[in-house]
């Protein structure tokens, strides 16, 4: 299996480059439109075809490449099926998978950072978007986003995968690459809550500024960074 982890500078997201081998077709996760080129230039020297486009949520950080990639190679959209953006082209279901070649990749509906949010299972790689982060999770004030909604999509769904699942974020700011959810689940300070009234309090008292750009970033995004 090809798996390249991907670090956009400005906005601190980690794009995916997944295919089965050389010269075979490819997907990827969570593009960044300024680092397109890099991506074709990457698809090039692998020799793959880009056959699917994979964004996890509507994102507040940065403009998603998935357009500019469909555009460039015919490649398909997806996102889940609550996704606000009427443009993308399969809309996955909560356990419904996603072929590419022979590997499988299984869309787990992850509300809670936005209500949008899936998460992605490929074997034990875990993709997980901005709803499980390496000793963190996403934040809950925007994009109806909901602090109830993210415990149980954490503590309900992600965590109960095996513990050596790789969890693999759509973002880090501290250069952390990769974890597992056995580490996560004894590590991440907010995971190590009692009951979900008191995951709801952390997450409704963190008081956090609006990211830059959000109405622009999101705006863009509806329509798939077009
Ligand atoms: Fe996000």
């Amino acid at each position: 299996m090809i798996f390249k982890q991907l670090f956009d500078e400005k906005s601190s997201t980690y794009t995916y480059l997944i295919a089965s081998a050389r010269g075979r077709e490819a997907l990827i996760i969570d593009p960044v439109i300024e680092n397109v080129n890099q991506y074709i230039q990457l698809l090039n020297e692998l020799n793959l075809k880009l056959v699917k486009v994979i964004d996890t949520h509507i994102h507040a950080d940065h403009v998603t490449g998935a357009s500019k990639l469909k555009s460039i190679t015919k490649c398909s959209t997806i996102m889940g099926d609550h996704t606000p953006a009427e443009t993308v082209e399969i809309k996955v279901k909560d356990n419904e998978y996603i072929n590419l070649d022979n590997l499988k990749i299984k869309a787990m509906y992850t509300p809670g950072h936005t209500s949008d949010s899936y998460s992605f299972l490929m074997d034990n790689y875990l993709f997980s978007g901005d709803t499980l982060l390496i000793n963190g999770t996403g934040r809950t004030d925007f994009q109806n986003g909901n602090a109830k909604d993210a415990y149980h999509s954490i503590f309900n769904k992600l965590l109960k995968l095996p513990e050596e699942t790789l969890l693999y974020p759509a973002h880090d700011y501290k250069g952390e690459k990769v974890s597992t959810i056995g580490k996560e689940k004894k590590q991440n300070p907010r995971l190590q809550v009692n009951s979900v009234d008191e995951y709801v309090e952390i997450m409704n008292n963190l008081n956090l500024k609006k990211p830059a750009k959000i109405d622009f970033n999101v705006s863009k995004n509806i329509v798939l960074g077009a």
